[in-house]
């Protein structure tokens, strides 16, 4: 491919992930699968790193999430709500260990699975709940705080009166919600949610809060954004401690000093992956220690100490079954 045509298909790239993104991140309605979007987007990393004159500043490589609708407040986020980079193999992994030990000879590494719903701030004054908001594009999200204190594992209180405590989680709808939340909209008539993470979004950037307690949303928090009035040091125990204030943290978080050992538990997550009753796309590794993770540091986009581990797409085996077995 020469530059000219590198130019044409970055600019068709552009303009497919732009409606892909808006549809997925803004509108909740997605046309096409993750692994479709994810596969196009590789396409243009890889002609930006051939052709880095072709990379633009608000490249769909560079921008995290969708803008606002604007049916709700905006909340700017203090501490920025980025992404990860996402890796695919083994032999990624291990090119993230070794970089990761070119700064770090010793890391101690945590693996948590990756939950498939979207990312929330939660913000707590003297340990009330005072507002909650989406991510938005990282920087700028939406006030959906009635929403969220519908959701019933959401803490109003906490355990400890903190003066200042922001956390982020990830709001998704377990597989029995979402069963039942489809099965009333097939009934009343209603175009159905495509999957459950669209359903979780839909449930949560909506305008009735009485409708979001219907839809039985669940959250599982996995970062702590900032603290006042306590000391941590690293992320797992920002996890035990965030668990102790009543929040309910990630289904699992382990701790491992070699990537082998990083490997097979990401291998473990993905072989329970229908087990857990909610939706997972991958496995995250991260770097556990704070002082560590400021050496590493991040880009543009993304920290220099995780990196998120997807899972192939699933086999679509059910429907096949089922026709079979009629025939
Ligand atoms: P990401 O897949 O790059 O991962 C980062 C997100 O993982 C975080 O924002 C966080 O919300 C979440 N997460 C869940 N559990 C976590 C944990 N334990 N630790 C840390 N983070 C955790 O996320 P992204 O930037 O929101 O979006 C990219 C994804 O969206 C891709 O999978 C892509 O396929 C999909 N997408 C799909 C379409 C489509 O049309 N189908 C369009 C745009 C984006």
């Amino acid at each position: 491919m020469d530059l000219q045509e590198a130019k044409k298909r970055v600019d068709e790239l552009t303009a497919t992930l732009e409606y892909h993104s808006n549809r997925y991140y803004v509108l909740d309605d997605p046309e096409i699968e993750d692994y479709e979007y994810d596969k196009l987007l590789h396409e243009l990393i890889d002609i930006e790193e051939k052709y880095p004159e072709l990379h633009q500043p608000n490249s769909p490589t560079s921008r995290v999430g969708g803008k606002a609708l604007g049916q709700f407040e905006s909340v700017v986020h203090e501490v920025q709500m980025g992404s990860l980079q996402d890796v695919f193999s083994e032999q990624d992994l291990r090119t993230f260990d070794t970089r990761v030990r070119e700064s770090i000879p010793n890391p101690v590494y945590v693996v948590e699975p990756k939950i498939d719903g979207l990312s929330v701030s939660l913000e707590y004054r003297d340990g009330v709940f005072v507002r909650g908001s989406t991510r938005g594009d990282g920087l700028i999200g939406e006030d959906v705080t009635a929403n969220l204190r519908t959701i019933r594992t959401i803490p109003l209180k906490l355990a400890e009166p903190l003066p200042f405590i922001e956390v982020r989680g990830e709001v998704f709808m377990p597989h029995k919600s979402f069963e039942d939340v489809v099965k009333a909209q097939e009934l009343n008539d209603e175009k159905p949610f495509k999957n459950p993470r669209n359903a979780a979004a839909g449930s949560l950037r909506q305008k009735n809060p009485k409708i979001t307690a219907t839809r039985k949303l669940d959250i599982f928090v996995f970062n702590l954004q900032q603290i006042q009035g306590k000391e941590i040091t690293s992320h797992s125990e920002s996890l035990d401690y965030m668990k102790s204030l009543g929040f309910r943290v990630s289904p699992s978080y382990k701790k491992y000093e070699n990537i082998d050992d990083v490997i097979a538990e990401i291998n473990r997550i993905g072989e329970n992956r229908n087990g857990f009753g909610f939706d997972i796309d991958g496995a995250v590794v991260k770097v556990d220690n704070f002082t560590h993770r400021e050496k590493l540091g991040a880009t543009a986009k993304y920290p220099r100490w995780a990196v998120a581990f997807k899972y192939p797409p699933e086999e679509k085996t059910t429907k096949l079954l089922k026709i079979e077995i009629n025939v």
